[in-house]
C-alpha cells in the first residue's frame, strides 16, 4: 500500500482525477455558449466568454460546485446569414444537453449557465425531459435591468460592456455600430428571415455608449444572481 494523500480541491473538471470525483457529488456547472457573429466589434466567442466567466466566479462562490466544460457551438440558426457563425440547430442542441447531463449522474446535479438567448427553446425543451426523468438541472438565464434590456440583446450596450470588462483587446470600439432594438415585428421577421435583413451589421442594441465599469458592474450583479439561484436550488428538496 502507497501513501494515501490527501485529495486536492477540485474545482474544474478538465484538471481533474477521476479518484478527487469519487464520493464527492459535485455540482456540475457547465457555460453554455456560442460561436457566431456579434456585430463588427465584438468576437463570435462573447456568449461563450460571458457564460464561462460567470460560472467560474460563481464556483469560486458555491461549496462542493465545479466547472465544467463550456458547450461553445450551440443553436445560432438565426445569425446564419453571417460569415464565421457555426451552429448545430435546435434539434441537436436539445439532445446535446439531454446526454450531457445524464452522463453527469456522478454530479448531484447540474447547472446550466446560459449566454445565448437563441438556445431559450432547445435547452427547454431538454430541462423539461430531464427533469421528468428525475434528474437535477438547473436551467440560469441572466436577467438584466430593464433600463438597459430595452430590446439591447444581442452586441449592444450589455454584451459590449461585459466584453469590456472581460476581454478588452477582443473589442473593436472604432467598429461598433448601432442596431435597432428589437420590437415584436423585427422579431417576427427575424424568426422567419434570419437577423441580417433586420440589422446589417448583426447588432440589435446600441453598443457606442457602452464601458468597462458598467461591464464590471453587470458582472457583480448577474454573479449574485447566479449564486443565489445556484444556492436556492441546491437546497431545495428534489
Ligand atoms: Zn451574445
Amino acid at each position: 500500500m502507497g501513501t494515501v494523500w490527501p485529495m486536492r480541491r477540485v474545482e474544474r473538471l478538465d484538471e481533474a482525477v477521476w479518484p478527487a470525483l469519487e464520493h464527492t457529488e459535485p455540482l456540475l456547472v457547465i457555460p453554455v455558449g456560442s460561436c457566431e457573429q456579434h456585430g463588427r466589434h465584438l468576437p463570435m466567442s462573447t456568449d461563450t466568454l460571458i457564460a464561462t466567466s460567470l460560472a467560474e466566479r460563481a464556483v469560486a462562490l458555491v461549496d462542493g460546485a465545479l466547472l465544467g466544460p463550456p458547450l461553445t457551438v450551440t443553436a445560432s440558426g438565426e445569425h446564419q446569414g453571417f460569415p464565421g457563425t457555426l451552429s448545430i440547430g435546435n434539434q441537436a442542441m436539445e439532445a446535446v444537453v439531454v446526454e450531457l447531463v445524464r452522463s453527469a449522474d456522478w454530479a448531484r446535479g447540474v447547472v446550466l449557465v446560459n449566454g445565448h438567448g437563441g438556445n431559450r427553446a432547445a435547452v427547454d425543451a431538454a430541462t423539461r425531459r430531464l427533469d421528468h426523468e428525475g434528474r437535477r438541472v438547473l436551467s440560469w438565464w441572466p436577467r438584466v435591468p430593464d433600463e438597459v434590456d430595452g430590446g439591447d440583446l444581442h452586441a449592444g450596450h450589455v454584451e459590449t460592456s461585459l466584453l469590456l470588462a472581460l476581454a478588452p483587446h477582443l473589442v473593436d470600439r472604432s467598429a461598433a455600430r448601432a442596431g435597432p432594438a428589437l420590437d415584436r415585428a423585427a422579431m417576427t421577421r427575424v424568426m422567419s428571415e434570419g437577423l441580417r435583413p433586420v440589422s446589417p451589421d448583426g447588432v440589435l442594441g446600441d453598443p457606442t455608449a457602452a464601458s468597462a465599469d458598467h461591464g464590471h458592474e453587470l458582472l457583480g450583479l448577474l454573479t449574485g444572481q447566479l449564486t443565489a439561484a445556484i444556492e436556492a436550488w441546491d437546497r431545495s428538496p428534489t
